[in-house]
């Protein structure tokens, strides 16, 4: 029957969209319902990541490392640069080109693998019926499926004082489109987000970057050794970073943000081209399952699921932004493996221990695991060993000499907590940290590990040989708690 299905998924993100492709691939008859439009009106798979968050920030924030590169770090390796300019209109064509490719690239893999792409809104029934109302069409269907995957995503959330303008009070998708580099910029929330497109707008020409932080510590998620690093480092980029900052009114007036806020000196009010409002994500869960579903949520309308991804509802997973534990692409999409593992009778699990955070700045931060903090708190007795860039020698020829990274292993069984690094390439060094936890290492098992020379990835070895107490390229400085 054309609408009897296996797996239904509805949502085509990086969580639903692997989910179904895995589906097809253990031999599911597959549909994934998708309602994304894209900026000239037509459906595209890909969701948040692919059309607004993680691909065309990429693209913007290396197109804009390589306007600073040129202009204040070429002249160093002696070479001498002149005339150089910006050509906004080709730097944002080229990221528009980069998500059209990739959106189509999945439409293909659908094809390929034989996945039914409806375009349009699903919506949960009682008994594992979809509701589908496709885009151009008036009448809604229903379809049927054995099991049905939520991957709904998120959408940014605003704030009811500060309401979203045109071109002029924008969110994180607006801030990957405006068409002149803001002279004065403003960012509400010093996340992920704020730091990622501060820096691309700062790179850019933009002459003041003022980032308004609620809260009075930055970026309390990382280790507290990198947060402080990336505090100085940002800071001397020209981010004006102001912690304890509540924002209290906006409005626009002739095209300019009036921004008013508090923090511990009183009551401010600062002008700004510009502003960016990146206070975090909430789950797309309004109208994903009709109340006859029974679908549970919890009190932030996440969708309630178990670490299998099994809701209330018997044959019914929910996966990725909507449901617990961090808004990443990769944690969703491996939600979606091991989901379509568990539909087809596999054992699958995702260990949610070793889920790597990166923020893409310059210099990179990144992370898995524990960080020093919280082995504090929980009382666990752990080695730590932190070694500099500046002390790698393909650093110094590279020219990235900023940063660190450390390693913290248990002080019983030298098994790998967790690793903090902030330093050139980090994005790409951190997966070393991820199998080495992955396969359960123990900090000896790396520094007894070859690395080539010279490499950036030697300072993870070095790290490691610092929890032995044996660091080869730093005096040894091991601290037991
Ligand atoms: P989404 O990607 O949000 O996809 C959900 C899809 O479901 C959407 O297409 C939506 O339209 C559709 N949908 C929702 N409800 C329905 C319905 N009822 N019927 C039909 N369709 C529906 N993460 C990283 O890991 N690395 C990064 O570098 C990174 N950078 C980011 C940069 C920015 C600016 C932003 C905003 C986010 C970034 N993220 C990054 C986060 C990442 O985009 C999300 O974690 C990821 O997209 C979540 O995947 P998802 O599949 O759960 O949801
Ligand atoms: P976030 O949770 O990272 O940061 C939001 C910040 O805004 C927090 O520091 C919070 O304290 C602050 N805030 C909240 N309300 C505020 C207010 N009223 N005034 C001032 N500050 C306020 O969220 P985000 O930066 O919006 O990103 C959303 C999600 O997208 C994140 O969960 C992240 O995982 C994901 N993302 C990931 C990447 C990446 O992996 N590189 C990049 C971008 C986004």
């Amino acid at each position: 029957m054309a609408d009897q299905f296996d797996v239904i998924v509805i949502g085509g993100g990086p969580a639903g969209y692997v989910a179904a492709i895995r589906c097809a691939q253990l031999g599911m008859k597959t549909a994934c319902i998708d309602k994304w439009l894209n900026s000239q009106g037509k459906p595209a798979l890909g969701g948040t990541c692919l059309n607004v968050g993680c691909i065309p920030s990429k693209a913007l924030l290396e197109s804009s490392e390589r306007y600073a590169q040129v202009q204040h770090q070429f002249s160093d390796h002696g070479v001498t640069v002149s005339g150089v300019e910006l050509d906004l209109a080709t730097m944002m064509a080229r990221k528009e080109k980069i998500v059209q490719e990739l959106t189509q690239g999945i439409e293909q893999l659908f094809k390929a693998h034989k996945v039914t792409w409806f375009q349009g809104h699903g919506q949960l029934q009682a008994g594992k019926q979809v509701r589908l109302k496709e885009v151009g069409k008036k009448k809604a269907r229903s379809l049927n499926a054995q099991h049905v995957i939520l991957a709904p995503g998120s959408t940014p959330v605003t704030l009811e004082h500060v309401p979203l303008q045109g071109d002029i009070v924008v969110d994180s998708s607006g801030a990957l489109e405006f068409r002149e580099v803001p002279k004065r910029l403003g960012i509400i929330g010093a996340g992920v987000i704020g730091l990622e497109l501060g820096s691309v707008w700062r790179r850019l020409g933009a002459e003041t970057v003022t980032v308004l932080e609620a809260q009075d510590s930055f970026l309390p998620i990382a280790d507290e050794q990198v947060a402080k690093e990336a505090l100085r480092a940002f800071t001397s980029q020209g981010l004006d970073i102001r912690l304890d900052s509540r924002v209290t009114g906006c409005k626009v007036v002739e095209n300019i943000v009036e921004l008013q806020y508090q923090d511990g000196d009183g009551d401010h009010q600062v002008e700004f081209d510009k502003l960016i409002v990146a206070v975090g994500r909430r789950p797309n869960t309004t109208g994903l399952a009709a109340d006859e579903a029974t679908l549970l949520l919890d009190e932030w309308c996440f969708i309630h699921a178990n670490e299998r991804c099994e809701t209330n509802l018997p044959g019914v997973y929910a996966i990725g932004d909507a449901v617990r534990g961090p808004m990443l692409a990769h944690k969703g999409s491996e939600e979606g493996v091991m989901v379509a593992e568990l539909i087809a009778g596999h054992s699958a699990q995702v260990n949610y221990n070793t889920i790597p955070s990166v923020i893409y700045t310059l210099p990179e931060v990144a992370w898995v695991g524990e960080t020093e903090q919280a082995l504090k708190a929980t009382g666990v007795a752990y080695n730590s060993g932190v070694f500099p860039f500046a002390a790698s020698g393909r650093a110094r020829a590279t020219g990235e000499t900023g940063g660190f990274i450390k390693m913290l292993a248990d002080a019983k069984t030298d098994r790998i907590l967790g690793v903090h690094m902030i330093g050139p390439h980090c994005s790409e060094l951190i997966s070393e940290a991820v199998i080495a936890m992955e396969l359960g290492a123990s900090a000896e098992d790396v520094a007894l590990t070859i690395f080539a020379h010279p490499t950036l990835s030697e300072s993870f070895h070095e790290a490691a040989l610092a929890v032995q107490g044996r660091p080869i390229h730093i005096a040894p400085r091991r601290r037991k708690v």
